[in-house]
């Protein structure tokens, strides 16, 4: 497994892979990789012939009182465990080479129709993430990038951004990879004490109840988020940000919930900032 840190090692790197056709397979991930990260790997393979993963903590889509600076980094387990699932290259570039200037002047601008859910609560984190996923785009040039499920908002405006703005690469989705007991896998969850972690199970069971309410011929959104709400709202330690029932295709809240709704929300445990999301049909 090749890692590379400068733009100009990764497009070097690729250039003979691009020369033969072969099909470039990208996951960007910022690090701390977990069984979640892994599986957009796995997935990755089976789609490309070569595969690409960028690690990389983007200062650009933190806000100010969010925890950029602890942000859980471990870069030889982090290679260790790429490189056994068959990662070929890795990209770890620093801020200074992402963002040679320092803060860029050109940036994406989210659509205002991302302004609810987490871009609501994390004013300014998708046009961070919009921008140094175009960089990282430009820089990697892959047939496929693979985002998973987890950040199912993030890869709604991923799918978007490359429809309206020509990007030639298909986006793919891999499910959400939880722990045995439900919590869905994150890099934040090492913030968490013992009890901090049993509070957060709240989250995917109160999920899981709306969708089991679902599946028992509930329809009605404002009764499914009112179910989940009232879950997490068990336990004082969690607080809830939001409990949205939305059209994965417009992130509106529908007038009737269906087999395609996802039903998504963010609570905090302590400072810990976690979110997670179900598709009602599945
Ligand atoms: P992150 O490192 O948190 O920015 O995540 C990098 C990629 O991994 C994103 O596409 C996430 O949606 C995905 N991811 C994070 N956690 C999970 C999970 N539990 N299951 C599946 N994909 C995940």
């Amino acid at each position: 497994m090749l890692v590379e840190t400068t733009r100009s090692g990764v497009r070097r790197a690729l250039d003979a892979a691009r020369a033969e056709r072969k099909r470039i397979a990208f996951v960007p991930t910022m690090g701390y990789l977990h069984e979640g990260h892994l599986s957009l790997v796995d997935h990755a393979r089976r789609v490309g012939d070569v595969v690409v993963m960028s690690i990389f903590v983007n200062p650009l889509q933190f806000g100010p009182t969010e925890d950029f600076a602890r942000y859980p980094r471990d870069f030889d387990r982090d290679a260790a465990l790429a490189g056994a699932r068959g990662v070929d290259l890795i990209f770890a570039p620093s801020a200074e080479e992402m963002y040679d200037a320092g803060q860029p002047k050109v940036t994406l601008v989210a659509p205002q129709w991302a302004r609810r859910l987490e871009g609501e609560f994390r004013p300014g984190h998708f046009e961070g993430v919009l921008t140094v996923v175009a960089k990282l785009f430009n820089i990697v040039q892959p047939a496929v990038a693979v985002f998973g499920q987890k950040d199912f908002q993030q890869f709604v405006l991923i799918r978007r951004m490359c429809t309206d703005l020509d990007f030639p690469i298909r986006i793919d989705v891999a499910p959400t990879i939880r722990e045995p007991d439900g919590l869905a896998m994150s890099s934040r969850n090492v913030y968490l004490s013992a009890e901090q972690r049993h509070s957060a199970l709240l989250i995917s069971q109160s999920l899981r109840a709306a969708v089991d309410q679902y599946a028992r011929g509930q329809r009605d959104p404002g009764v499914l988020q009112a179910t989940a709400r009232g879950v997490m709202q068990q336990d004082a330690a969690l607080t809830v940000q939001y409990v949205e029932l939305v059209d994965p295709h417009t992130l509106e809240t529908p007038t009737e919930a269906s087999n395609e709704s996802v039903i998504a929300a963010a609570a905090t445990v302590g400072t810990t900032r976690l979110i997670d999301n179900m598709i009602l049909g599945r």
